[in-house]
């Protein structure tokens, strides 16, 4: 429908956005036909009830058949729901210091400018801001695809990549998760692992500082048996100098979506220590 002819529809706010809505195709009585998303949506089968991650797809038992159930009205299991939302965030919290990177000269927080490195603009670290840009393109395609399915939908009023990445994570990863169409949440979990990848490799560019820490994982993920499981993974950390206001960060060798925060893990670090003298 052309804008003036909808104008002129006396059609209510509502039923107006969704025509605007990006259109699904959905058979209807033997026939193909396209649909607004929320249409789509309210129809949506789910395919055979199973997880589509790729992770949860190799999980299947001796007949081949997958063994990890999809939450209801969802693609995802609980578990890739939850990792999706953490890798989102994930490039919240990264941002600033990709930040702290892209100009690898210009003086850090808190240092006296001297009077001969004024002037002369820092230069600019090309790979940072390689990667930064493909977070910055990925996060918009997302944000652009949400908009048309839901044009009705207002988007948060700081627009820059990391506040849309932590907004999408924290109000939208259901978004994703029960999309009408499959290929969305069977895409997104591993593009983000890449880019989360790329975003670490900018930020630990040598791994030099990596220590293992002396505790397994408590987070959760699924086992080769499709259970739920204490996830058991050896932590790590990338240690920064103690000068570096950007402090350290512990990451699981078994999952990139299962960080700790430093405050935390020095916490459990002491509880340890504490075992340990009695
Ligand atoms: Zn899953
Ligand atoms: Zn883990």
């Amino acid at each position: 429908m052309n804008p003036r002819a909808l104008a002129e529809s006396g059609l209510s706010e509502a039923d107006k956005l969704r025509l605007l809505e990006r259109r699904y195709p959905m058979v209807v009585a033997g026939v193909v036909s396209r649909v607004p998303y929320s249409t789509a949506k309210g129809h949506a089968s789910y395919g055979d009830g199973f997880c589509v991650s790729e992770h949860c797809r190799d999980i299947v038992n001796i007949h081949d058949e997958p063994l990890v159930l999809a939450e209801r009205g969802s693609w995802l299991c609980t578990n890739c729901t939850e990792r999706l939302r953490k890798l989102l965030i994930l490039i919240e919290s990264s941002w600033g210091m990709l930040e702290a990177l892209l100009y690898p000269g210009a003086p850090k927080g808190g240092e006296r400018v001297s009077s001969t490195n004024t002037g002369s603009p820092a230069p600019l670290d090309v790979a940072v801001a390689d990667v930064m840009g493909s977070a910055r393109d990925w996060v918009w395609s997302q944000v652009e695809h949400f908009i048309e399915d839901m044009p009705g939908k207002r988007l948060p009023a700081d627009q820059s990549t990391p506040s849309l990445a932590g907004w999408l994570g924290r109000y939208h990863v259901q978004y994703f998760a029960s999309h009408p169409e499959r290929s969305l949440p069977e895409a997104v979990l591993p593009e983000l692992d890449d880019l989360i990848r790329s975003i670490r490799a900018q930020i630990y560019p040598t791994g030099q500082r990596r220590l293992d820490i002396p505790v397994t994982c408590a987070q959760h993920r699924v086992n080769d048996r499709g259970q739920f499981v204490k996830c058991g993974g050896q932590l790590f950390a990338y240690v920064r100098d103690s000068a570096d206001g950007r402090g350290s960060e512990v990451i699981c060798a078994a999952d990139e979506a299962h960080t700790i925060q430093e405050y935390e893990w020095l916490g459990m670090l002491k509880a340890k220590q504490k075992q340990g003298e009695r």
